[in-house]
This record gives C-alpha cells, structure tokens and sequence, in this order.
C-alpha cells in the first residue's frame, strides 16, 4: 500500500507503462482500494493520497486548494486540545411555517452530517487565549441559517459578554434558510443585534468567512467582524454572479467575489492560509487580550 501511496504522489490522472496509458480511474476499479484512501482535487484536477491532504490541513499538496472541511473539523484544528465546550449541542429545529418534507430533510442531514443543526459554537482556548467560537457547516442543509443557527450564534455572542470573551466565527452558508421563511430571514437582524451588543462591550469579533459564505450571513454577522479574515480563493458573496450579471447586464470582472478581490476591494482586511489559521488567530487575540496569559 504505501509503494502505492508513493506512486499516486507523482501523478495526476494517469500515468505509462511501457508506454501505455494508465488512467488512475482505472487502476482503481481493477485493485480493491477503499475509496477514502483517495481525493480529487476539484480545482486542478490531481488525484491526491487522503493522507497527505489531511497532514496539510486538507490543503490539495499540488495546487494549494482548501478543500471544504466540516465544524468538527475546523475546531479541531483551531482549538487547543481538548479545550473545546460546546453550547446548545440538543438545539434543534421544528418546522415553523408549515413547510411540506422539512422535517424529513432535517433528519436526513442529522444522519449525513453527524449534527443537529449548521451550525456549533462553544469556547475554547487557542495558544491558550480564551475564545468564543462558531463554526459552520456546509454540509447541513448548505450551511443556511434558520431560526436555530440565528439563536445559537446570538447566544454566543450574549455568553461572550457574560464572560467577557471574544468572539471568532467560522462562516460556511448558502443564506438564509428558505423552508423556514421570513423567521430564516429576522436570524440577520438577530445575530447582527448581537454582534453590536458585543461590540458596545468593547470585546473583539474576529470574522471568518470561508467558502462559500453567501447570502443573508454574509449580509449580518459574517461581514460585521472587527476584523475579516478569510482563506486563499474563498468564495464570498450575496446573489450569485448568473444572477446579478442577469440584472445589470454586464459582465462581472473573472475574480469577483473572491477572498482576493475582497481584499483588494477592502472587505477582508487579510488572506490567511489554513496552516497559518491558528497562530494568526492565536496572535490577534494576544493583542487585544484584556488579561496577560
Ligand atoms: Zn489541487
């Protein structure tokens, strides 16, 4: 296997034999290989060994590709081990309105993403600074904020003050969350109340949107940080581009909405890449730390 692992390192696709194409896709479907030892990279294509992808922080190892990651996953690698309390674990989501096979959906994405909702939060230390953390996940439901996603992010936010603790929120969503409907939409006035008290507190708010942040989080909390960090070609956004190319009627520049164009726009104040997350973070927070750690 690792004679394998060695071999997958070198090439993408395909590779030859005494001068006969060998098509990796192939080469699986002839050897009894588990499927998770294998990755494809969605931006340059390459077949990636899993291991080697996940010793880089799920950074593809030939283009630099952040591949999206779950909240597990996220705090895991931002907080300090074993240091992480999660809040409202049991919250979850009813069906407010009335909408036809919510619940059915809900219970699905339980089962798919090991959650009760889009969202976790909880506090934590990182190079032993104390924080509040939010992370969410795309993998529920895209990420979209319903009334439970709003409710927890506002009650971290509230805790934070209680404990005078700042704030760092991973964004992850598609927007607000349709099946709930105009409850999904009063989340934005909701979180973004929050996020304002915390300020009024004088605390910090470190903003995280990583990709896809779109939608109604990008339109509250997720663009209300003190400070917006985000990682390399993150995907930042309201509507999409099909759709706002469809109402002005221009073209929109190749690298809008990117974390770059953000950056160079004066939306994200730094591009950060994920190995670097933690000790960046670890810094800011030590700047603006009340008490000596
Ligand atoms: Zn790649």
């Amino acid at each position: 296997m690792n004679m394998l692992k060695d071999l997958l390192k070198n090439v993408k696709d395909k590779f030859y034999d005494d001068g006969q194409e060998i098509k990796i896709s192939e080469l699986k479907s002839q050897v009894d290989i588990p499927d998770d030892l294998w990755l494809k990279c969605p931006k340059c294509n390459a077949t990636l060994v899993r291991d080697d992808v996940e010793k880089e922080n799920m950074v593809c190892t030939k283009c630099g590709y952040h591949f999206r990651i779950s909240a597990k996953e996220r705090i895991d690698m931002i907080a300090d081990t074993n240091t992480f309390i999660e809040y409202d674990k049991e919250m979850h989501s009813v069906n407010p309105i009335g909408f036809d096979g919510y619940e059915q959906k809900l219970r699905k994405q339980k089962s798919i993403s090991g959650l009760n909702e889009a969202v976790v939060t909880g506090e934590c230390t990182i190079n032993s600074y104390p924080c509040a953390i939010g992370a969410m996940d795309s993998k529920f439901l895209m990420g979209s904020m319903g009334s439970v996603v709003g409710e927890k992010i506002a009650r971290l936010f509230e805790r934070a003050i209680e404990k005078r603790l700042p704030v760092i929120i991973f964004t992850a969503s598609g927007g607000a969350r349709m099946q709930e409907g105009i409850i999904s939409l009063m989340q934005m006035a909701k979180t973004s109340a929050a996020v304002k008290k915390h300020s009024e507190a004088g605390l910090l708010y470190i903003a995280v949107p990583t990709d896809p942040t779109t939608g109604g989080v990008t339109a509250s909390f997720a663009s209300l940080g003190d400070i917006i960090i985000s990682e390399p070609k993150t995907l930042i956004g309201f509507a999409g581009r099909r759709v706002i190319e469809g109402t002005i009627k221009q073209k929109l520049p190749e690298e809008f909405q990117s974390a770059e164009f953000l950056l160079e726009h004066g939306f994200v104040d730094m591009i950060v890449h994920r190995k670097a997350m933690k000790n960046v973070l670890a810094k800011l927070l030590r700047y603006h730390s009340e008490k000596e750690v």
